[in-house]
C-alpha cells in the first residue's frame, strides 16, 4: 500500500498565490474526485504535485510513502510513481509514443518486448488507433485521441498514483466508457492504482467509482464528501462557491486559461 500525502500546500505563479493550503491524502486503490469551477487552481495543483516548472511552492509538502516529492525534479517524481494525464497534452514532434514509453521502460529496467506488447494491448483495450503509436506524440491528434494516448501511457507505465486532469474532455461516450473502465480496473488490480480525478462532470464516474469527492474553489478544498456530493454538484453547479472565487480573483474566475470556456458554461453541468 502506498500513500500520497499533500499537506497545507501553497503555491504561486509570478506574485499570485493560486494554491492556498491544500491538504489531501490518497491511498492505493482510492479514487478521489476533485470538482470545481474553472480558474480555481485544479490544474495548478496537478502541475505542482508532478513538478511542472513555473510554479513556486511557498509552503507545505507532498510526500509519496514518506519521500518529499517537492525536492525532486519532475522525472524523479515520475520514477517514484506519479503520473499526470494532462488537461492539454503536449505535442512532441519527433518523438513517438512508442519511443517515449521504451525510454521510460528501459530506465525502469523493463524488457522492451514486454513493453511493446503492453502498448498494443493497452491501445486495443481503449480503442486507440495502433497507427498512432509510432507517430509523433500528440501531433495532429484529435482531443479524444490525445486523451486515449494519455490512458495508454498510464496503462503501460503502471504508476502508483495517477492524476487525471479532465481526461473526459473531448471523449465521446464510448471512448469515455473504455477509458474510465480501464482506470477503474487499474484501481482494482493486485497493486492498485490511486487516482486523483479532476473533472466537471459526474459522467466520469459511471465506470470509475469515486471513494471521495472534493469541491475545489479559490485554491483550496472547500468541501469533501462521498459519491453523493458529485450527484449534488450535478444538480446545483458551483453556485455556492462562485462568490468565493469572484472575491478572490475577479475576472480570472470567469476565464479559463485555454481561452474557450467560461465559468458560466460550467454551471450548466447537464450539457456536454
Ligand atoms: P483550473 O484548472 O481550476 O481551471 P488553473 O490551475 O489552470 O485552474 O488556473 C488557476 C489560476 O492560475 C487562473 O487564474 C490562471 O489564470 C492562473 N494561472 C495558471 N497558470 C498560470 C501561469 N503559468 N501564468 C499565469 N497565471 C496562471
Ligand atoms: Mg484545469
Amino acid at each position: 500500500m502506498s500513500e500520497l500525502v499533500i499537506t497545507d500546500l501553497h503555491a504561486t505563479v509570478g506574485d499570485k498565490e493560486i494554491l492556498k493550503g491544500v491538504s489531501l491524502t490518497i491511498r492505493s486503490g482510492e479514487v478521489h474526485a476533485v470538482m470545481g469551477p474553472n480558474g480555481s487552481g485544479k490544474s495548478t495543483l496537478s502541475h505542482v504535485i508532478t513538478g511542472k516548472p513555473g510554479y513556486t511552492v511557498t509552503k507545505g509538502s507532498v510526500t509519496l510513502d514518506g519521500v518529499e516529492l517537492l525536492d525532486l525534479p519532475a522525472w524523479e517524481r515520475a520514477k517514484a510513481g506519479i503520473f499526470l494525464a494532462m488537461q492539454y497534452p503536449t505535442e512532441v514532434p519527433g518523438v513517438s509514443l512508442q519511443s517515449m514509453l521504451f525510454a521510460s521502460a528501459i530506465e525502469a529496467g523493463r524488457d522492451a518486448d514486454e513493453v511493446k506488447a503492453g502498448i498494443a494491448a493497452e491501445a486495443e483495450r481503449i480503442g486507440f488507433d495502433e497507427a498512432l503509436i509510432t507517430r509523433p506524440l500528440n501531433v495532429d491528434l484529435s482531443g479524444g485521441e490525445k486523451k486515449r494516448n494519455e490512458t495508454v501511457q498510464l496503462g503501460v507505465l503502471a504508476p502508483k498514483f495517477a492524476i487525471l486532469d479532465e481526461i473526459d474532455s473531448g471523449l465521446d461516450v464510448d471512448a469515455m466508457k473504455a477509458v474510465t473502465r480501464r482506470v477503474e480496473d487499474l484501481t482494482n488490480q493486485d497493486e492498485p492504482l490511486g487516482v486523483l480525478a479532476i473533472t466537471h462532470y459526474k459522467r466520469l464516474f459511471e465506470e470509475l467509482e469515486p471513494d471521495h469527492v472534493h469541491v475545489f474553489a479559490a485554491g483550496v478544498i472547500q468541501k469533501s464528501g462521498g459519491p453523493e456530493l458529485a450527484e449534488e454538484l450535478e444538480q446545483t453547479g458551483y453556485a455556492e462557491w462562485v462568490h468565493l472565487v469572484e472575491k478572490d480573483d475577479g475576472f480570472a474566475a470567469f476565464h479559463d486559461p485555454s481561452g474557450n470556456t467560461t465559468f458560466a458554461e460550467d454551471l450548466h453541468l447537464h450539457e456536454g
